[in-house]
């Protein structure tokens, strides 16, 4: 049986399928994991969960700053501060 071997184009058609789907953090840290193993960005979707315990945000678990040039967000599951640099343009 030959290995399956995902395209960038599938893993980034995943990663947006994913997301629409209420991901738990076990989905998000394998899709994470898939897209690095292909050096694919996962742009804004980024700032959908918290980088240390893999929550996907929502108004009841996270606090929401913004403290030019940053965007940051409080995990309330887990306590960690999320950085996101702003663009400038
Ligand atoms: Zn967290």
């Amino acid at each position: 049986m030959k290995p399956v071997k995902l395209s960038k184009q599938e893993i980034q058609e995943k990663i947006s399928l994913i997301f629409s789907s209420n991901p738990s953090p076990k989905q998000i840290k394998k899709i994470k994991k898939l897209a690095m193993s292909k050096n694919i960005k996962l742009g804004n979707f980024r700032k959908k969960f918290c980088k240390k315990c893999y929550n996907l945000f929502n108004s009841n678990n996270s606090e929401i700053r913004i403290k030019k040039p940053y965007k940051i967000i409080k995990c309330r599951n887990c306590n960690y501060i999320n950085r996101y640099k702003l663009k400038t343009n």
